[in-house]
């Protein structure tokens, strides 16, 4: 008999709405290694952490993704850039062939154009497997992290838009990057900074929000200044709140 109160405990904890269901795995997805944390029974919600250097993003991800239900992947190497395919990529370029293909040429320069070709065709074979893992099911929301510092902000990616909310204008580092019309508009009704792209002007990145535009599923991007941790937890919380 010993040992049973405890065991009838766990049981109750782990079907206490307190104590949801989560289990942790790894996987390898076009050549990238990921972390998998899963909450809840058939969650609607993915969660995504792409570069693996953006900390704080990594931080609040894992924070949230125990509170919050979804399937969280996070890439698990601490570089912005991965070796995938026999060569060094920006993983968030890897969501197109043209965005791959300027990753690998700029990241590889000692890579004759066959070599380039060669890994760029690997990954265009990989890629309906690894969208089949990160993209959301039909009405889920996909929700990326990301961290940035100098350079990048808001200003780059607001002449590319086709709508802005800019409450805060004079902090472009933290802001919303949404491809779906309805999802703007809820998160428009805010205090935070909120960028739509469903038709994205320019050449093609190789980009999750490109791809998630083009194929119509609905994609959230969160990005905010590395350090910022109360900051990117405080909004991640509040698009939990907004957005079904
Ligand atoms: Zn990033």
């Amino acid at each position: 008999m010993s040992g049973t109160p405890m065991t009838r405990r766990q049981a109750l904890l782990a079907w206490s709405p307190f104590f949801p269901a989560r289990n942790r795995g790894r996987t390898r997805l076009s050549g990238v290694e990921f972390q998998v944390i899963r909450n809840g029974f058939r969650p609607k919600r993915r969660f995504l952490l792409i570069h693996g250097n953006e900390t704080t993003a990594r931080e609040c991800l894992l924070a949230h993704v125990r509170r919050y239900r979804g399937i969280a992947h996070l890439v698990t190497g601490p570089d912005r850039y991965v070796e995938a395919g026999g060569g060094k990529l920006d993983p968030n370029r890897m969501f197109s062939r043209e965005g791959a293909l300027l990753s690998y040429s700029r990241l590889n320069p000692q890579w004759t154009p066959a070599q380039v070709s060669a890994a760029v065709d690997w990954l265009d074979q990989n890629r309906s497997h690894l969208l089949r893992k990160l993209a959301p099911p039909p009405q889920g929301l996909l929700f990326a992290v990301h961290n940035n510092s100098q350079g990048y902000s808001m200003e780059d990616e607001i002449p590319i838009s086709d709508e802005v909310h800019l409450p805060l204008r004079n902090q472009p580092h933290e802001f919303f990057l949404a491809v779906d019309r309805i999802d703007f508009q809820r998160l428009a009704g805010g205090p935070y900074n909120v960028l739509l792209q469903e038709n994205p002007k320019g050449p093609d990145d190789g980009s999750l929000s490109r791809l998630a535009a083009r194929l119509r599923f609905r994609y959230v991007n969160l990005e905010a200044g590395l350090g910022k941790f109360e900051k990117q937890m405080e909004m991640m919380a509040w698009l939990e709140r907004r957005l079904p």
